[in-house]
């Protein structure tokens, strides 16, 4: 494995934190997904619709991507992957990147096109498999509890780590799955709501309880949390649990 020796940048960039069908298809928040930059290098995580044009308005150009992470193939999670795939392989004509999709957003309804599979590499994620690019191993966790196959990962490198859990019902496994001193997760709902498989400010109590990270960063959310102020809303979860809870915002940046 090349050593780095010291990390001259490295941030988080939310493109995007708005959650489900209303706030992304009304852009009432945007939806470019998280960006990861390490060394120059680029990870783009879940680039929904706007990805790209948000991206190059950021200065965060596909063609430094090392690798996309695609959770699951919802459309406000992967309506730009086709986009930004094109653009990393600088029209397919060089050979770059990898791709990492569940097999469902690839084979059984796919979104991505099958003429633009050339010059970059798809990997169906493996539960419980750790992969390897760039000096950054993505240990991918257990299948969400979704409406269609869901993963996360823990992204690690050097001393570093942070986890990304994507959209799932709750289940009693996530805090122990999800240990780094980043989380991110994708709560969509303030209040947990019967019948649909999401997350909610509910869980993040439930979660903390068991694992307080360093930092925890909610993001994706829904009209209805939307309108509770998740700022608010994470500023009472910090008083009542005692744990570094934060909303994301579009364009936030996380230094590492
Ligand atoms: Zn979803």
């Amino acid at each position: 494995m090349a050593k780095i020796n010291t990390i001259n940048d490295c941030q988080l960039i939310f493109l995007g934190t708005g959650g489900g069908r209303f706030t992304v298809f009304n852009q009432i928040r945007k939806s470019g997904g998280i960006w990861f930059k390490l060394n120059g290098k680029l990870f783009a995580i879940d680039p929904g619709p706007g990805a790209l044009v948000e991206a190059i308005k950021h200065k965060l150009y596909p063609s430094k991507l090392a690798a996309i992470f695609l959770s699951h193939r919802h459309l406000d999670h992967s309506a730009d992957m086709n986009a930004i795939i094109e653009s990393m392989t600088e029209g397919g004509h060089k050979k770059r990147g990898i791709v990492f999709a569940p097999r469902e957003a690839t084979e059984e309804d796919p979104v991505i096109l099958r003429y633009n599979r050339k010059n970059f590499e798809i990997v169906n994620q493996t539960e419980f498999h750790t992969y390897e690019v760039n000096n950054v191993r993505i240990g991918v966790k257990a299948k969400h509890m979704h409406t269609t196959e869901t993963y996360g990962a823990i992204f690690s490198f050097q001393y570093h780590n942070f986890a990304f859990i994507p959209d799932t019902l709750y289940f009693d496994d996530l805090p122990e799955l999800y240990r780094a001193d980043i989380v991110i997760m994708n709560t969509v709902f303030c209040h947990e709501r019967q019948g649909f498989m999401h997350l909610s400010s509910d869980d993040v109590y439930k979660f903390l309880e068991k694992n307080c990270p360093k930092k925890f960063i909610m993001t994706h959310f829904g009209l209805s949390f939307l309108k509770e102020k998740p700022w608010e809303v994470a500023k009472k979860i910090s008083d009542e649990t005692g744990c570094n809870v934060i909303a994301a915002y579009d364009g936030m940046v996380v230094d590492i």
